[in-house]
């Protein structure tokens, strides 16, 4: 095999309690590549359909990770990827990921596996690490395993797998409005007080035992975020009035994914998760401002081959 096609998933990350270490993956909503071998030796990027990115290797997550892999092997030919963007840059669904992802993914493919699903996350996460100048593993981690990820460390790597009820459907909200990371980081107060923290890690580990058990009362009373939701979500607009409609229409919870502006809300069933998109949208519609909006089963798989 020379070539593959691949999907490579968005991803949410924090998931309100998880703040930098939780992490899932969504079902239909991410980008195609195609991964090829080629004789001439290194790594070259010749297409990118979608959104403006750089060509040069070194400045595209997915040429840094590809890169990163490439250097800890010895081979005498090289790989060319071809990205097709459909998660836009800055949207918070981890489109940086999806790439960075996308080409460790299919390279590992199309060299019969020498590496396992941590050691791609850790190359993947060079291309991330590039963006956010910092290592974090909880949009890359969803994207490789799949389902509800726990980025627990970042060195030495460890992401443990947090199985999800069958039931659990997401709705996520994209509007059409950029928030730099950066910016959303400048916002984080340095210091929290002891009675927030205690909150927090209740929260969070009433999330992973909520998940564990299909519990979904658990799950819902935990999927609030005391920590980073009060300061970001000024950043992004209608936020607090979304997030009602959400769990009036029969949410668990809803909150920022990633560093926003998307908002993700999770719901048992598909038929609630579609009642949510529906109450969502009519609030957004009367905005003014465009937005995209998705209801997405979890993903268990992950990232996939898709010829
Ligand atoms: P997201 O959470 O959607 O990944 P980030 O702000 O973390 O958003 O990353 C987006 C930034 O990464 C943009 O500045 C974009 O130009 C840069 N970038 C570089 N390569 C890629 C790529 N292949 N896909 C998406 N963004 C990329």
């Amino acid at each position: 095999m020379n070539e593959i096609k691949i999907f490579s998933p968005g991803t949410v990350a924090n998931v309100s309690c998880g703040f930098d270490v939780m992490g899932f993956c969504l079902d239909n909503v991410g980008d195609e590549m195609v991964i090829r071998k080629i004789d001439q030796k290194g790594i070259r990027i010749s297409k990118i359909e979608g959104f403006d990115l750089p060509y040069e290797v070194d400045k595209n997550v997915a040429g840094i990770s590809a890169l990163a892999m490439y250097e800890a092997l010895n081979l005498d030919f090289g790989f060319e990827i071809e990205i097709y963007k459909k998660i836009k840059p800055g949207s918070g669904i981890g489109s940086s990921a999806a790439s960075a992802v996308g080409s460790v993914f299919g390279m590992n493919e199309l060299l019969n596996r020498p590496f396992n699903k941590t050691e791609l996350t850790e190359f993947a996460m060079k291309g991330e690490a590039f963006i956010s100048k910092s290592e974090h593993a909880d949009n890359i981690g969803p994207a490789i395993f799949g389902g509800f990820i726990l980025a627990k460390s970042v060195s030495p790597l460890q992401i443990l797998e947090i199985p999800s009820p069958i039931d659990l459907y997401a709705t996520i909200i994209h509007p059409q409005i950029e928030i730099k990371t950066a910016d959303a980081r400048a916002l984080l107060p340095k210091e929290v007080s002891l009675q927030d923290a205690i909150k927090q890690w209740a929260n969070l580990g009433g999330l992973v035992h909520g998940l564990h058990t299909g519990d979904y009362e658990v799950i819902k009373s935990s999927l609030q975020d005391v920590i980073v939701e009060p300061h970001r979500s000024k950043l992004i607009p209608h936020f607090n009035h979304v997030k009602k409609a959400a769990l009036n229409a029969g949410a668990l919870g809803s909150g920022i994914s990633g560093s926003g502006p998307s908002i993700f809300s999770l719901s048992k069933g598909q038929e609630t998760a579609l009642n949510v998109k529906d109450a969502i949208e009519k609030i957004y519609s009367k905005t003014g401002i465009d937005f995209d909006i998705h209801v997405s089963k979890i993903n268990t798989q992950g990232i996939k081959i898709l010829n």
